[in-house]
């Protein structure tokens, strides 16, 4: 993690904020999670800013590496979510590699089928969502944070809400893929709230 330890992280003290990324989907879950602070968020999309290529080798290279260029180009702080699922059986793919398994169609179907082939004999179904969120400011300075879900894979997929990989993740402990959940719900456990959790706790005053 490149943030520094709570007592010296740098805390966010402008009400605009850059949300660096063009996945409508962790839009909506970063704005969700925003809300309580009643933050002026644009997107990047919005901004027309363009995308960065994913160049890093992790979830937190690659949060960096989106929120930096973001602030710098809008010159507002930016926060990134650099996220995927990590399937045990298969050595942790697709890991950062989870969005360019739907191929260029962005095609969910394809890359959950992609996870069901490579499981086919496998015992082990277990597999970890990931999300690194990095808060940076246009002078370059990052606070980043990694959060956590385990859970196991399920086929066929189920449900029609949340984005991504969803409908074949099952929460530890849960009943109903995240595809099924009622979204407040998958908000309150995600690999995406347990790093907000610490990045709120680390850089953010309390609503
Ligand atoms: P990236 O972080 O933009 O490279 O893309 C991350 C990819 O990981 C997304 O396109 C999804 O496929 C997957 N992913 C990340 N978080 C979630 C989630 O909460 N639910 C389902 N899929 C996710």
């Amino acid at each position: 993690m490149s943030g520094t330890s709570p007592k010296l992280a740098r805390k966010l003290d402008s009400k605009r904020l850059v949300v660096a990324s063009h996945n409508p989907g962790k839009v909506v879950e970063i704005s969700a999670l925003l809300a309580p602070f009643h933050m002026d968020v644009i997107s990047a999309a919005a901004l027309g800013l363009a995308e960065p290529e994913e160049t890093g080798t992790s979830f937190v290279e690659n949060a960096e590496l989106k929120a930096r260029a973001a602030a710098m180009a809008a010159n507002l702080p930016s926060l990134a979510d650099d996220s995927g699922l990590a399937v045990a059986a298969l050595d942790g793919a697709p890991g950062i590699y989870s969005a360019r398994w739907a191929g260029p169609s962005k095609d969910f179907t394809v890359a959950m089928q992609r996870v069901e082939h490579g499981l086919a004999g496998q015992d082990d179904r277990s597999a970890q969502f990931i999300c690194a969120l990095s808060l940076c400011w246009p002078d370059g300075h990052c606070e980043t944070f990694e959060g956590r879900i385990n859970g196991t894979l399920v086929w066929p997929p189920r449900g029609v809400q949340g984005f991504g990989y969803d409908p074949v993740f099952l929460a530890a402990g849960s009943a109903e893929t995240f595809g099924e959940m009622d979204p407040d719900a998958k908000h309150a456990i995600s690999h995406r709230a347990d790093a907000f959790r610490q990045l709120i706790a680390t850089c953010f005053s309390q609503p």
